[in-house]
């Protein structure tokens, strides 16, 4: 690896979507994923679908290669990122979709606030896109981004997030689907994060990305969408039988992300 290229953060997810969807080209400190940019060679996306699974750590995918190789038949990038301190849920996602490092958003700790500042929805909204979230009761994503003039659709399980997200992608009414899945997080806090029980829970992740990917193959066809697999913080064992995250250590910090833009299918 060039020692002398900056690692990507994930405060690059908010600009790349707006300049993939034609809406503003990054600039300055709004930096925009490069590889994704260029890949997309100034086309304009038509719809976005984001997938969050909480706490998948890079080190993970690198002692676990196979278990991603699911996620990997379905994209195009598989690139390592870096989070932002500290590393818990609610500071990552306000910097993933603000754009901006926590300082500047305001959620520097465990909190909930209703972010203020300007995020991805709300540039998509004023551009006239239609956004959805669809989370869990209680979770960091289904309360900071409330208050916008967009859907979200709060369940109580993961496995009622994951229906009506693909019954989103089935009926197309977004243009922007974010999709957030705590269950690999919460399995691990409890277990460690490499106990049985928490990696099968990773692989059910993975799992969801894979199908909800099939589903944008299928009702998306005749569209150009940018998809991916986007963690907030990584993760680390404590006392052998627990997983925390939230320091600036190496797996907490590093996570992996999955990236791919589907071409639209022409027709005859
Ligand atoms: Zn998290």
């Amino acid at each position: 690896m060039d020692e002398n290229k900056k690692q990507i953060c994930l405060t690059s997810v908010k600009a790349t979507v707006l300049e993939l969807f034609g809406i503003e080209k990054s600039q300055g400190d709004d930096v925009a994923n490069p590889y994704i940019i260029e890949k997309n060679g100034g086309k304009i996306i038509d719809r976005a679908v984001i997938y969050n699974p909480d706490a998948v750590a890079l080190w993970l995918y690198e002692k676990y290669r196979d278990k991603f190789i699911p996620a990997g038949q379905v994209s195009e990038f598989a690139l390592p990122l870096k989070s932002v301190m500290p590393s818990v849920t609610p500071v990552c996602f306000a910097s993933m979709y603000s754009g901006v490092m926590p300082e500047i958003h305001g959620i520097k700790k465990y909190e909930k606030p209703i972010l203020t500042c300007e995020t991805l929805f709300d540039r998509m909204i004023a551009a006239g896109k239609k956004c959805a979230i669809c989370s869990t009761a209680g979770d960091s994503i289904s309360k900071i981004f409330l208050n916008r003039n967009m859907d979200y659709f709060i369940y109580p399980t993961v496995w009622q997030v994951n229906a009506k997200a693909k019954k989103l992608i089935r009926q197309d009414k977004y243009d922007l689907i974010v999709i957030y899945n705590g269950n690999y997080d919460s399995t691990m806090h409890h277990n460690g994060p490499e106990a049985k029980k928490s990696l099968k829970v990773l692989d059910k992740n993975i799992a969801v990305y894979k199908k909800i990917a099939g589903y944008i193959k299928k009702y998306y066809a005749d569209k150009r969408v940018f998809y991916g697999f986007c963690p907030d913080h990584g993760c680390h064992e404590i006392d052998g039988k627990a997983g925390s995250h939230g320091l600036d250590c190496y797996e907490d910090m590093n996570i992996i992300h999955f990236y791919s833009i589907k071409e639209a299918k022409k027709n005859g």
